[in-house]
């Protein structure tokens, strides 16, 4: 029998085991369950493909998907190790073969689809071969609350009835700890080794930015700082994924759309080009990524709200494997927020789904909000504890600006008191800028004692005031016409008791030699302010009333 070493570098060509590899392996070859926790990009792989070839029999690997499993398998056989895989891709006779060579013992490491294990003839055709180990790669595909859950994934704890010999790893870079909790629980390994690695990806720049107008903001970033470089933009919507890939090409890069409403043949060609040629981005919706071993990604946009921590966590780690420094943007309107919430509220499914959907979500929104490092933020979601702040992220670097708002706060809120709490903060904005408008005058609110005296605040920034407020709960959004009311919390305020923080707006921000606005619209999340509200309070509320959320989220600025 080859030892584990001689193998990682005979075979693969390594000098040493990285991280946890070892041990896990080691755990492997005792005969004994393992759980691996490893970022993306950790080297997972070899935690499995080692021990498959160093102890007797052939390695079962379970992974979701038929190209992933190519992949990996090419590589292998590359390397000359006596890799295959059954999946329907495969014609009749070739599957024959395949099986021949596992009941002959010709075989190393068989990949395998969870659907095509769990098939009766292929179990009895396991149970007549020899075999190593069982590997359960991207492990999360069995929590059903995670984007990739995949039903099948649930039957996979009968490998324990029915191979009780044999030893099992499950593997995944997605978990948070309710998550881990699940996948020991549904896989049956409870008393398995876990292995949770640092999920800390230091090279990673994190950015969250408020979307004012994506398309300039993306092509300013590409243009300054990503020349010649590849990268994925991810984008909920196939159309967006399109239209986004369109303009890039017209932009003059050389950028691919990628979603799961393309032939498979042009999604493999993308996919092909984007791991061979240079400098090129796909476009893509989350169909795209689980999986893909390119290590020289220098970065990730986000044009929209991942619907989760977990999510954004996955796709944004798909940047710099190669540990060279890379940047992960996410641009995020609060229209984003209420596209998803609306989004979860409608999807099929129970209450708890919706609800945890909701948690999700609303802990993603969080680490959107925070005014601290958010690699701290992002690694507390993972159950990690950062020593200090990581001073590369966009909240370390330039930390966000904040200005006495105290002031404008009471004259909002008093505003809304005076006109009769049931106005939404279109109207109320009007009232506080002394605006003439028809319904300003309709309801005889320029007799009101607030009439006028918000001057001193663009429209735009009384918005960014409103909205702060509510994301504090010092306002709630009531009724069919997103009407505002004052709450409990107002009340120090109003007497002079508290003074209040607000951070500064970008628009407030900016510098004055900084690009003019030149008439555009001030945001373009404008038209879905007053829904946007109505999703800030309820996440807020949800927030106190449920339990299991992280405990970074925080809705202000701390
Ligand atoms: P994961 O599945 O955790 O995302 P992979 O197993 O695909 O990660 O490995 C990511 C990359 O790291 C691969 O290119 C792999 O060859 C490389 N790698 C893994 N282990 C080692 C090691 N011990 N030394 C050097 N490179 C390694
Ligand atoms: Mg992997």
């Amino acid at each position: 029998m080859t030892s584990p070493q001689h193998i990682l570098e005979h075979v693969f060509g390594y000098a040493d085991f990285r991280g946890p590899q070892r041990q896990v392996i080691d755990t492997l070859m005792a005969g004994s369950d393992a759980l691996v926790l490893m970022p993306t990009g950790g080297g997972k792989s070899l935690c499995y493909q080692i021990p498959a070839l160093a102890r007797p029999g052939c390695g079962v690997v379970i992974s979701p998907l038929i190209a992933l499993m190519q992949d990996q398998v090419e590589a292998l056989q590359a390397a000359g190790v006596r890799a295959a895989f059954l999946n329907s891709s495969l014609p009749f006779h070739e599957a024959r073969d395949i099986e021949s060579a596992l009941l002959a013992g010709d075989l190393d490491l068989l990949y395998l689809a969870p659907e095509r294990l769990l098939q009766p003839r292929t179990l009895e055709l396991l149970g007549q071969a020899t075999l190593s180990l069982f590997a359960i790669d991207e492990a999360h595909c069995v929590s059903q609350w995670g984007h990739d859950f995949r039903a099948d994934y649930l039957y996979l704890n009968c490998l324990h009835e029915r191979f009780p010999a044999i030893p099992r790893i499950a593997l995944t870079a997605t978990a948070d700890g309710r998550t881990r909790g699940e996948i020991a629980r549904r896989l049956d390994l409870e008393s398995a080794e876990h292995f949770v690695s640092s999920f800390d990806r230091p090279n990673i720049q994190y950015r969250i930015a408020q979307k004012n107008n994506p398309r300039r903001q993306l092509l300013q970033f590409l243009k300054d700082e990503q020349q010649g470089n590849a990268g994925i933009v991810y984008c909920l919507s196939r159309s967006k994924v399109e239209s986004t890939a369109d303009w890039l090409c017209q932009q003059g890069f050389k950028a691919l759309p990628y979603h799961a409403g393309l032939p498979a043949e042009v999604r493999a060609d993308h996919q092909r080009r984007f791991l061979r040629e240079d400098g090129v981005i796909v476009v893509a919706t989350i169909a795209f990524g689980m999986g893909i071993d390119k290590p020289d990604v220098r970065f990730v946009a986000h044009l929209d709200l991942p619907k989760s921590v977990e999510a954004y966590y996955q796709e944004t780690g798909r940047a710099g494997r190669d540990g060279e420094p890379s940047t992960a943007l996410l641009l995020y309107g609060l229209e984003d927020v209420v596209k998803l919430g609306q989004m979860a509220a409608m999807s099929e499914g129970s209450e708890e789904h919706k609800r945890a959907e909701r948690n999700r979500l609303n802990a993603m929104l969080g680490l959107c909000e925070i005014t601290s490092c958010r690699r701290r933020a992002l690694l507390r979601y993972f159950a990690e504890e950062l020593g200090e702040d990581c001073g590369n992220c966009d909240t370390c670097l330039e930390p966000p600006q904040t200005w006495d708002g105290t002031q404008a706060a009471a004259k909002l809120l008093s505003c809304v008191y005076r006109t009769g709490q049931r106005f939404g903060a279109a109207h109320v904005i009007d009232v506080l800028r002394g605006s003439e408008n028809e319904k300003v005058r309709k309801f005889n609110h320029d007799q009101v004692s607030t009439y006028g005296i918000g001057k001193e605040l663009s429209a735009n920034e009384w918005r960014g005031v409103v909205r702060q407020l509510v994301v504090r709960d010092y306002l709630e959004v009531e009724g069919e016409f997103q009407g505002l009311r004052l709450t409990q919390a107002c009340r120090p305020l109003l007497r002079g008791e508290e003074s209040i923080q607000l951070r500064k707006l970008p628009a407030q921000t900016r510098g004055a030699g900084a690009e003019p606005r030149r008439g555009a619209p001030p945001a373009e999340i404008l038209p879905a302010d007053e829904p946007l509200w109505e999703a800030l309070r309820a996440c807020r509320k949800r927030i106190a009333d449920e339990q299991g959320v992280p405990p970074y989220v925080v809705f202000h600025d701390a």
